[in-house]
Parts: C-alpha cells; sequence; structure tokens
C-alpha cells in the first residue's frame, strides 16, 4: 500500500506539519535547535527513511529560525524523492570534502546556547557537534519528540493495524512450523521467512522458548531440541515498508502440557484479558500494569511476573509510553503499546501473551486477534 491509498482512508502517514510541531516544542522546551540524524525520529518527522552512516544526515530545526535538512551531496537525489522531498524545507548538500557539522554551525542562528539532539544520534557526531558548537549545551531530544510520537494519528493506527494483521498471520500457521524433534532454531528460521512473506519487510525478532526456556522472558532460540508436551513461547515482531512494528506473543503446548502448566496459563489469560479490557482514556500506565499483576498476585505468582506489563511501539518496537508501575501517565487516544502479562517459574516452563492495543476515545482496540485460548498443537 502507497502512502496516498492509507491517506485517502485515515489522512497521510508522514504529514507536513510534524516539523513545524517539533519546532514549537523545542521552543517551549527551552531549546535553540533541534539536530536530528537517521533514525525513527527523523522518519516520523519528515518521512524520509535515510541509513544511519558515517556521513552525517541531520534535519536541524532551529526554535527561531527556519528549519533544513543537511545531507551528503550524493545522497541529496534520494532525500529530495523521499517524503521529505515534499515538505517544502531545504535540501543543503554538502560535497565531501567539506565539514558538515561546520557547515550547521555556520547556518544555526548566532546564539544558539542550548541545543536538542535525537536520543539515538551517534555519539561520534554528538562530538563533533560540539567541537563545532563551542559552549553551546546538548540535551536530549527524547522528552521533546516522545510526547508527539506517543499519540498516534488515525494514518498511524491503521499502519499498526495492518502490521498487527501480518503478525496474526503467522501465529496463526504457527502448527506448520512449531513440531517435536525440530530445535528452537529451525522453527525460529521458519518463521522468520513467514514474517515477510505475511507482509512485513523484514523481520525485528523471533523468540522461540520452550520446555524451561519459556520460563526466560528474552530468551532467544537455541538448539534445544523441543519435546512432546513442552510449553512453547513464540515472541514475534517485524517491521513492515511502511515503518511501522508488529509484536505479538502467543504460548502454544505440543501435545498436551503439565496440567501445572494449563493451570498458569489460566491465571495469564484471565490478567491479560482483564488487562487488554480496562484500556480507556484516563487510566495511568501503573493502574494498567496493576489490573494484570493483582490477579496474577492474587493467583501466588507475583514473584513470577518480573517485567513491566508493555511498551509503547510505532516506528520503534519499544518506545514511550512504558506501562509500568511508577508511572503516572495517563492513557490517551492513539497511544498503542503491548499488553504482555508473563508468569515465569524458573527452570521449569513460563508462559505469555501479547498484544498491541490502542487507546480510543472511549476504550481500548486490540491489534492482534489471533485467539488468545492456549493452542495445543499436535505433539
Ligand atoms: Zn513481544
Ligand atoms: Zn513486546
Amino acid at each position: 500500500m502507497t502512502e496516498t491509498e492509507a491517506g485517502g482512508r485515515a489522512g497521510v502517514l508522514f504529514p507536513p506539519e510534524r516539523v513545524e510541531t517539533a519546532r514549537r516544542a523545542t521552543e517551549d522546551a527551552a531549546f535553540d535547535a533541534l539536530l536530528v540524524t537517521p533514525g525513527a525520529d527523523l522518519r516520523y518527522l519528515t518521512g524520509y527513511q535515510a541509513l544511519p552512516l558515517e556521513r552525517l544526515t541531520c534535519l536541524v530545526v532551529p526554535a527561531r529560525a527556519e528549519p533544513f535538512l543537511v545531507v551528503p551531496e550524493l545522497e541529496r537525489p534520494a532525500a529530495q524523492a523521499s517524503p521529505a522531498g515534499r515538505l517544502g524545507i531545504e535540501i543543503v548538500g554538502f560535497a565531501e570534502t567539506e565539514d558538515a557539522y561546520e557547515l550547521v554551525a555556520r547556518r544555526l542562528p548566532p546564539g544558539t546556547r542550548r541545543f536538542a539532539v535525537d536520543n539515538h544520534m551517534w555519539a561520534e557526531k554528538l562530538l563533533a557537534f560540539q567541537d563545532a558548537l563551542p559552549g553551546a549545551q546538548p540535551g536530549l531530544a527524547g522528552d521533546v519528540l516522545s510526547v508527539l510520537r506517543m499519540r498516534k494519528s488515525a494514518a498511524e493506527v491503521a499502519a499498526l493495524r495492518r502490521a498487527g494483521a501480518a503478525i496474526d498471520r503467522v501465529h496463526d500457521a504457527m502448527g506448520e512450523w512449531l513440531r517435536p524433534g525440530r530445535t528452537e532454531r529451525e522453527v525460529a528460521r521458519d518463521i522468520a521467512d513467514a514474517i515477510v512473506a505475511a507482509g512485513h519487510d523484514h523481520a525485528d525478532f523471533v523468540i522461540v522458548g520452550s520446555g524451561p526456556n519459556s520460563a526466560s522472558p528474552h530468551h532467544e532460540v537455541s538448539d534445544r531440541v523441543i519435546e512432546p508436551g513442552d510449553p512453547v513461547v513464540v515472541d514475534i515482531g517485524g517491521t513492515t515498508a511502511e515503518g511501522y512494528c508488529s509484536d505479538s506473543t502467543r504460548t502454544y503446548a505440543v501435545g498436551e502440557p503439565p496440567a501445572a502448566f494449563l493451570e498458569l496459563y489460566r491465571v495469564l489469560l484471565r490478567a491479560q484479558t482483564a488487562q487488554t479490557e480496562a484500556v480507556r482514556p484516563g487510566v495511568t500506565a501503573e493502574e494498567l500494569d496493576a489490573v494484570g499483576r493483582d490477579i496474577i498476585t492474587a493467583a501466588g505468582h507475583g514473584e513470577h511476573f518480573i517485567h513491566r506489563t508493555g511498551h509503547g511501539i510505532g516506528l520503534e518496537t519499544h518506545e514511550e509510553p512504558y506501562i509500568v508501575a511508577g508511572s503516572k501517565r495517563p492513557l490517551e487516544p492513539g497511544m498503542a503499546f503491548s499488553v504482555e502479562p508473563g508468569i515465569y517459574l524458573p527452570g521449569t516452563f513460563g508462559a505469555r501473551i501479547e498484544d498491541i492495543a490502542v487507546c480510543t476515545e472511549t476504550g481500548g482496540e486490540r491489534l492482534n486477534l489471533t485467539g488468545r485460548d492456549l493452542v495445543v498443537l499436535p505433539g
């Protein structure tokens, strides 16, 4: 789907006013300029998916002057052809022997004292900016930009919905690959191919945790051979060509699992269902976390739910808002995040169920619609 097609239904994915919105936010945060190098922030603001390489590419947004995009001269055609070329902002090329950092410093308004850099700017680039702007104080732009990125537009929610449907297709076909006698690594390789075939540009991660490995939340894969009766946690995600990410976990059993596992899974399913149903504007991140944690704790597994409930998702798999105890951030319409409680019995087995949810005006919408009852595959 092209941007225009998506735009017809829900607005443009990368609307042109974001640079101006970021400029105002930069000024409000008392920065004199915002410097954004390739990554999710640059793509969010301009639609330009530039490769992060050694040469400088940087969107420069002075708080009180016109923005411009600095690119290596050899990448100017690519920048011009990207959505950034239609923003009406000046694209400034620099030659191979020119100092791009000096160029930025020269063009910044005099009196630039504080500048904000995107949180993922390479250290070598930040140090070069500090050299080029002696006396100016750098700060992180994360707080300025995450506030903008956290509330998704209708077009972004539509893009996340497409990503969610794509990863659902992979879970729905899990029985094709997940079988006893195969190693986690073999299964994961097939799943990675399926993630692309289902409509992603690339797979971001594939976790296949079988048997005791299911009790390790960030276990990736190993050469362990899957055995009959194993619970298997499969946590997978990819990025679509539009730039938006999917992330969904289902826990499977290959053959009949132990009765204690079935009991654990029932508790988890109740917690995760209650949490997805509790999503609505005004509920705080920590309240949503507690909805699931209280159920799991009451069942005697509080100490086995060892991570937060979820993370925001959009152009990155992990971004604000984090659904975690201690966060008094109220949910707002447009916020998209994972709801992924888990229960892990070290050395024995564990389970996790993960859906992406979006806060709407009146409640929540789940973007992953694969069934949540335990799927028992042939053992
Ligand atoms: Zn996940
Ligand atoms: Zn996740």
